[in-house]
């Protein structure tokens, strides 16, 4: 007779409209999604071959899809945004890890970072030379040390440390990069003639010499929102220059309250405007969509200031947006709403 009375009343309450709405709205809250980029800049379409296009596709879809499966077995974003790193940190064609860009000095020194959302936790390298997987460093720098950025040969031995893989320093190497490296020389040196200031010279190295950074932010059934980014940097970069990518709230930024956001570009610029901590707060103090924000703070603000890139971006609904003011930005994404995107220019 108890056991009925308890029946009777479960199933009124199922029934009633307002449990009902709480059970739709869990059932929305349970979208889950994933954005990656594979670096913007002057991408040359006319140069862009159908099996370049086709490989650098393949790859992002890669990335995105292994990320994309592990939110939908109902692992964590912060476990789907390394994994589609790792996947295109492991690629020769983009700028971390292996096919990162040379420094000045023929080296390859890597970036990366990675902010949690929920926690506000947040990890980050730079300068590292020997760590196989720059955005994994950065991960036990967030969940194993005190500490929020470590750099150069201390973060090494943290890597070390924690059992991370490494590699030599030429494991990075690759010809593209490398004739990369041998043009900006060469331009450099003859503007520092003609200039008679190295670092005059150095502002005249265009895009073409610091596209191929990757990112990635992503939403899980949680909830939860990731970003993450790693990157070789600039080509021909010195004296220990760090750019935007490891830098908390300029490269990477993710907040539940706000959005998740992955940056690539002009790294002096992305550092000077904040760039993805200031998309987040734009649209978190003036209560605009994350579109608005990014585009804002994309196609305005860095466009006036003079620096290019883009970023890739999601929020806690599960709203993805991924802007630049470059020719191109290599990216992809998948929304469990059966949204699904890859592209390099504009108009794809
Ligand atoms: N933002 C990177 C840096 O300045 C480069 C890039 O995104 O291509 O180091």
């Amino acid at each position: 007779m108890k056991n009925k009375i308890i029946l009777s009343t479960i199933l009124s309450i199922a029934s009633t409209p307002l449990f009902m709405v709480n059970m739709a709205q869990a059932h929305q809250e349970q979208a889950f999604a994933i954005a990656i980029h594979g670096g913007a800049g002057t991408i040359n379409k006319s140069k862009m071959t159908e099996k370049k296009r086709k490989a650098y596709e393949d790859k992002l879809k890669e990335a995105r899809d292994t990320g994309y499966a592990l939110l939908a077995d109902g692992k964590s974003s912060q476990t789907a945004v390394i994994a589609a790193i790792q996947i295109l940190e492991d690629s020769p064609l983009f700028n971390a890890g292996k096919g990162a860009v040379y420094t000045f000095d023929g080296e390859h020194e890597l970036d990366a970072s990675i902010m949690n959302g929920k926690t506000l936790n947040a990890g980050a390298v730079s300068g590292v030379k020997t760590v196989k997987s720059p955005i994994a460093l950065a991960e036990a720098v967030m969940e194993k040390s005190v500490h929020v950025m470590l750099s150069g040969e201390g973060a090494e031995v943290f890597a070390k440390q924690q059992g991370l893989e490494s590699v030599e320093n030429s494991y990075f190497d690759t010809d593209a990069r490398y004739q990369s490296l041998l043009k900006a020389k060469k331009q450099l040196a003859e503007k520092e003639k003609e200039l008679k200031d190295f670092q005059a010279a150095h502002q005249t190295l265009n895009n073409e010499y610091k596209f191929g950074t990757v990112g990635a932010v992503a939403l899980d059934k949680s909830g939860t929102i990731t970003a993450g980014t790693s990157t070789g940097g600039m080509t021909a970069k010195r004296f220990g220059r760090i750019g935007d990518a490891p830098i908390v709230g300029a490269g990477t930024y993710a907040n539940n309250d706000s959005c998740a956001v992955s940056a690539t570009g002009h790294g002096e610029y992305f550092i000077r405007y904040h760039v993805a901590a200031d998309i987040c707060a734009r649209m978190q103090y003036q209560g605009i969509s994350l579109e608005k924000a990014a585009d804002v703070v994309i196609n305005d603000v860095l466009v006036k200031a003079g620096g290019s890139g883009g970023v890739i971006a999601i929020d806690v609904a599960g709203n993805i947006t991924m802007p630049f003011n470059s020719t191109g930005m290599y990216r992809a994404s998948k929304s469990s709403n059966g949204e699904e995107f890859v592209g390099i220019f504009k108009d794809d």
